[in-house]
């Protein structure tokens, strides 16, 4: 069977398996139904069709991956969005992840650094008829500040700290979720939430593998 229900499958037995790192045994229902309305095919080059629905990452060109389901399920499922939500999404990519987002938020807003990437998937945002999404080609590392404060913020890609600039951009209350750790090395998924005042202290829930956060910093 190679088809959206045994994605679901895959994703419920990780979830399973994976639940004495993350504490949760299942994942809300909006998150599976929403995994099970976006066709993960329609955001993977030719080449890569007939692996859609596995449950790995897939390469999408420029160097970057389509993350694992498992891994896009689980982090949508921390950021606990409520229908009315405005979430930012860094690191675009596919857009696959954004069109999960955009089926349970109200506003989505997402921020990728290769333009050919946003291009793409702003296309397929557009035929498929996501309608509640607004991309930018920019760095993530500084979010969105236009939209800002945001409910949810979901970074895609690995970053070796966590950047200031989306704590900041975040509702007291709001949920970060965050790989952080060097390219191949030890990477933990984090999840953020801001208090309305004091330290925040991220919390690790599970040892991850992701592309790294491209940073270009400005000249000086
Ligand atoms: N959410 C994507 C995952 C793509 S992989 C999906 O579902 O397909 C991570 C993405 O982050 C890549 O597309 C990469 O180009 C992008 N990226 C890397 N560094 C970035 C940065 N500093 N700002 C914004 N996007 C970045």
């Amino acid at each position: 069977m190679n088809d959206i229900q045994s994605m679901l499958d895959d994703i419920q037995q990780e979830t399973a398996y994976t639940s004495l790192f993350t504490g949760r045994e299942k994942l809300s229902g909006r998150v599976m139904d929403a995994m099970g309305r976006v066709p993960r095919d329609q955001f993977v080059p030719l080449s890569q069709v007939n692996r859609a629905f596995n449950n790995g990452p897939l390469p999408i060109g420029s160097g970057q991956t389509i993350s694992q389901p498992y891994i896009v399920a689980l982090m949508t499922d921390l950021l606990e969005i409520g229908k009315h939500a405005s979430v930012l999404e860094i690191g675009t990519g596919s857009g696959y992840q954004t069109a999960i987002l955009s089926l349970l938020a109200e506003k989505v807003y997402s921020v990728e650094i290769i333009q050919s990437l946003s291009e793409e998937a702003q296309a397929r945002f557009k035929e498929m008829h996501y309608g509640n999404i607004k991309t930018r080609v920019g760095n993530g590392y500084e979010g969105w500040p236009e939209f800002a404060p945001y409910d949810g913020i979901i970074v895609t890609a690995a970053a070796p700290y966590v950047p200031d600039a989306l704590v900041e951009q975040l509702k007291p209350g709001g949920r970060l979720v965050i790989p952080v750790g060097l390219p191949h090395a030890h990477q933990e998924l984090m999840l953020l939430e801001k208090r309305p005042e004091g330290k925040n202290r991220p919390v690790k829930i599970l040892e991850v593998a992701f592309v790294p956060l491209i940073d270009h910093p400005k000249p000086l």
